[in-house]
């Protein structure tokens, strides 16, 4: 019998749970939430602190030398993170990324990533295990990550166009550097790269077609994504957003475009290739296709709470359950208990709903829960 209780916050979007009921069987096994959601991926923020201040993410003018960033001792350790993740992975996890924050400050990070890459799904596959980076110090690490057995990296940039880039990431850093840290990554055999443009209308929607022209023909698979409106600090404006369609559309003027098939049923990004074979783009419609139907993302935080959508409002403390000894039986059921009770939907909400009445509850950062 279960009798541990773990703090959990209410959540605006799903369906609050407040405790493992007694007579609840911890469950071996797959699970799948209240919308037959299988739980597939686990993003791991392993750190809130960034070096760059990305204006649709961590503005400056909330970031700032006043902002007050999660004291040591309550991030979880890396080893607390790969517990976590071998008992998520018995629930049906594949593929877990590294994120945060800018996941290369973290220390050590690739003791991590060796824990991780050690894991195995219950049939004995290897898993899809990779990070999202803002490139900064991947030259630096990129040999490291790989022999620490890194298998592939996203890494984000957001135009060619130095001050263009350096208004985004408003820290004066500059496209070169991020081009450098791909190459090294490309070199040292981490693969296939991802590149990650988050479009802002009124700021980089320009860069779109010359990101596209420099990027086709190169190992590397671009993708666009559209201005979100996580957290509560960015002040987000659906007039600020730039649709995928009108990207694609904007590319195929120039280059032939057809799409293609998804890699996997749930895959975000909608594929196209080049007809001419030089590759292939994908865009990733969070606000004007929402994919909600199809998401199997569960995330945990820096300091161990586990949020069931990146929209959320709250999360569940599973630091509290390791840290008060709790034994991997507990940690599974509870991972099992708040999948099955899940049923966040937030996008497809905000679809159906007109800006005015967009809910006014206090999200939380994506800097923080890992985007
Ligand atoms: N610091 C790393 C980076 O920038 O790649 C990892 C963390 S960052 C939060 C993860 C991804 O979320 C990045 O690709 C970033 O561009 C994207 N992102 C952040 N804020 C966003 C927003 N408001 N809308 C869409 N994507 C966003
Ligand atoms: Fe940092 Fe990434 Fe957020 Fe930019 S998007 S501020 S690089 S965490
Ligand atoms: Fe998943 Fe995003 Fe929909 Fe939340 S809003 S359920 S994270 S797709």
């Amino acid at each position: 019998m279960i009798e541990k209780i773990i703090p959990i916050a209410e959540n605006h979007y799903s369906n609050g749970v407040a405790a493992i009921p007694s007579n609840f069987e911890a469950p071996v096994g797959l699970v799948t939430d209240t919308l037959k959601r299988p739980l597939r991926d686990l993003r791991i923020s392993v750190t809130d602190r960034c070096n760059f201040r990305c204006v649709y993410c961590m503005p400056k003018d909330v970031f700032d030398k006043d902002h007050v960033f999660l004291p040591k001792n309550s991030l979880l350790s890396l080893e607390e993170m790969a517990r976590f993740a071998r008992l998520a992975v018995t629930h049906g996890v594949e593929k877990i990324r590294l994120t945060g924050g800018e996941p290369l400050l973290r220390k050590n990070l690739e003791k991590l990533v060796e824990m991780l890459s050690a894991l195995k799904t219950p049939d004995g596959r290897e898993l899809d295990l990779t990070l999202t980076t803002n490139g900064s110090l991947l030259a630096k690490k990129a040999q490291a990550l790989k022999d620490a057995g890194l298998k592939r990296v996203t890494v984000s940039l957001d135009s060619l166009d130095d001050t263009t880039f350096k208004l985004m990431n408003d820290v004066d850093f500059p496209v070169a550097e991020v081009l450098h840290g791909i190459d090294v990554a490309h070199r040292v055999g981490i693969g296939p790269i991802k590149i990650n443009m988050v479009v802002k209308k009124g700021i980089n929607g320009q860069d779109i077609v010359p990101m596209a022209r420099h990027f086709k023909g190169s190992p590397f698979i671009l993708r666009f994504i559209e201005y979100m409106d996580v957290g509560a600090t960015n002040g987000w404006k659906m007039g600020e957003v730039i649709p995928s369609a009108e990207v694609v559309r904007r590319i195929r003027a120039e280059m032939a475009l057809e799409e293609i098939a998804p890699n996997y049923t749930g895959e975000t990004s909608v594929r196209w290739r080049y007809q001419d074979d030089s590759g292939e783009i994908g865009v990733i419609s969070s606000v004007t296709q929402a994919f909600c139907h199809s998401c199997t993302r569960a995330r945990l935080s820096t300091e161990g709470k586990l949020h069931t959508c990146l929209f959320a409002t709250g999360g569940h403390d599973l630091r509290a359950l390791m840290r008060g000894g709790g034994s991997d039986e507990e940690i599974s059921t509870a991972i099992a208990h708040i999948w099955r009770a899940r049923g966040d939907r937030y996008s497809e909400l905000r679809s159906a709903m007109t800006e005015g009445l967009l809910p006014t509850v206090k999200k939380i950062e994506m800097s923080y829960i890992g985007g």
